[in-house]
Order: C-alpha cells, then sequence, then structure tokens
C-alpha cells in the first residue's frame, strides 16, 4: 500500500515561481524568460543569487533573490518548497558538468518531487509549465499527506 495519500490544496493565481539556471545554462533561461516576459510578469519571481540577478536586469522585473546556489541558495529554494511557499520550479540544470553543491541539487529536485511541485528542467518542458491555462487562475491541487508515512516511523 502506498504511504502517501493527498490533501486538498489551493494554488493562488499568482504563483510564486522559482527559477535557477547553473551558470552553461544561464544564456538559455534568459532568452526563455524573455520570450515568456509577458507571462511572467503576473508572478512573484524568486530565484538563487546569480541567477535572480541576471534576471532582474534582463527582464526589468522585481527578483527575490536568494544566496547563490552554491552557497546554499538551492537549499533555501527547497526549503521554501517544503513550507509550500513556491508553487513551481524552472530549474535549467546543467546535464553536462558536475557542480560543487551536487548534493544541494540532488536535495532540491528530490524535495520538488516529495512536495509535487512542477518542474521544468529545460526549455520545452518551462514552455509547457508557463503555456498551462492554470498558470493564471486560482485553483485545487493535490497536496501529499504523509501522515500516514510518518506514524509507520514512531
Ligand atoms: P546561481 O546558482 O544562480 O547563484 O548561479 C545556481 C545554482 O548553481 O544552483
Amino acid at each position: 500500500m502506498s504511504r502517501i495519500s493527498f490533501t486538498e490544496g489551493q494554488m493562488p493565481a499568482r504563483k510564486r515561481i522559482a527559477l535557477i539556471a547553473h551558470d552553461h545554462c544561464k544564456t538559455f533561461l534568459l532568452d526563455w524568460s524573455l520570450r515568456q516576459r509577458e507571462r511572467l510578469a503576473h508572478h512573484e519571481l524568486i530565484a538563487t543569487g546569480t541567477t535572480g540577478v541576471l534576471l532582474a536586469k534582463h527582464l526589468g522585473l522585481p527578483v527575490e533573490c536568494m544566496i547563490s546556489g552554491p552557497l546554499g541558495g538551492d537549499q533555501q529554494i527547497g526549503a521554501r518548497i517544503a513550507e509550500r511557499r513556491i508553487d513551481l520550479l524552472v530549474f535549467f540544470w546543467d546535464p553536462f558538468e558536475q557542480q560543487p553543491h551536487d548534493p544541494d541539487i540532488k536535495a532540491l529536485l528530490r524535495v520538488a518531487a516529495v512536495w509535487n511541485i512542477p518542474l521544468a528542467c529545460n526549455e520545452s518542458s518551462a514552455d509547457y509549465l508557463i503555456g498551462s491555462p492554470l498558470l493564471d487562475q486560482a485553483h485545487s491541487c493535490r497536496i501529499p499527506d504523509y501522515s500516514r508515512y510518518l506514524a509507520g516511523r514512531t
């Protein structure tokens, strides 16, 4: 039997979108975000340090910047996901390079899966996410309920 059940939650119309790109992917994210600027402008943008500074400059939109990724920014985004303070994650991670903070990246991807967060890892998946008719609507969503999992551990 599954250890997880779901409860019904609410996604706000104005989404909290986290954006991260590794160094070799930053240009892709900047190009993509400029192409999607109109859509992104209706939402709250949060990013790791360097990505955030570049995005704010490139888009002319407010971006809440965490610490730089290798210094703990991915973990800050992960913590917000666990606190249900991020609704969507766009993370252009580099499939060709090891990163000094690989454990943090793995942890972030894991916590996004744990909390059923929509996640895009490249331009085409990001287009699907940002093009969803749900993006600008408040809607119900399924939030994992881990009480049975936790009960089995005590
Ligand atoms: P950065 O971090 O935006 O500070 O470059 C991204 C990352 O490597 O996770």
